[in-house]
């Protein structure tokens, strides 16, 4: 097979296409803009991953008044999770009577996900939402179900349109699985 790829000594393979994303980013983006007609919503974009993800959606969503923070959020060590979630920067912006849409890269346990869901609905915002790029439902540790999903996968290691091997590789425009021989 063409295109293989080789980080940190694990080889990828080909998963999804810039224009496969690029059609579902349309979907999600078309969903948010029905769900939230009328009102002005506060995007969320959880870093570093989703940031690819989020600069597509939002401005496919094309809503001008719509506000955008971020958070960041660690779990990952490689290519596995830790269990624990740790929260590197919060949301430093009022966001009571809001409504919040978070973006994220990739539910995969839904640790991170619930967490911060938890937290954000503390701070009594109007709604909150949640899109994600890519779930793993087979992965899930706390039945976490998000209201966007761009692509529901297979529990398989992922790289590419933000996500990262060690920091690596966010730069890529497609995104690749890992190879499993
Ligand atoms: P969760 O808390 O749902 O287990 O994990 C969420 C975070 O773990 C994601 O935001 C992402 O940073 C990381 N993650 C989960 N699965 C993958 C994957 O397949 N590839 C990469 N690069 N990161 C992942």
């Amino acid at each position: 097979m063409d295109k293989l790829l080789t980080v940190d000594g694990l080889t990828f393979q080909p998963f999804i296409t810039n224009e496969e994303i690029q059609k579902q980013v349309k979907r999600v983006a078309g969903e948010i803009r029905e769900d939230l007609k009328g009102r002005v919503p506060l995007f969320v974009c959880v870093l570093n991953g989703a940031f690819m993800f989020a600069a597509d959606l939002i401005r496919e969503a094309a809503i001008n008044d719509a506000h955008i923070n971020f958070v960041r959020y660690s779990s990952y060590e490689g290519t596995a999770s830790t269990g624990k979630v740790k929260e590197l920067m919060g949301l430093n912006e009022d966001i009571e009577g809001k409504d919040v849409v978070i973006i994220e890269d990739i539910v995969d346990t839904g640790l991170t996900a619930s967490m911060m869901v938890a937290d954000l609905r503390k701070r009594n915002p109007r709604s909150i939402r949640f899109a994600t790029l890519l779930h793993k439902p087979a992965s899930s540790k706390t039945g976490f179900k998000p209201d966007y999903v761009a692509f529901e996968i297979e529990p398989k290691f992922i790289i590419g349109y933000g996500l990262d091997l060690d920091g690596k590789v966010r730069n890529l425009k497609d995104i690749y699985v890992i190879k499993e021989d």
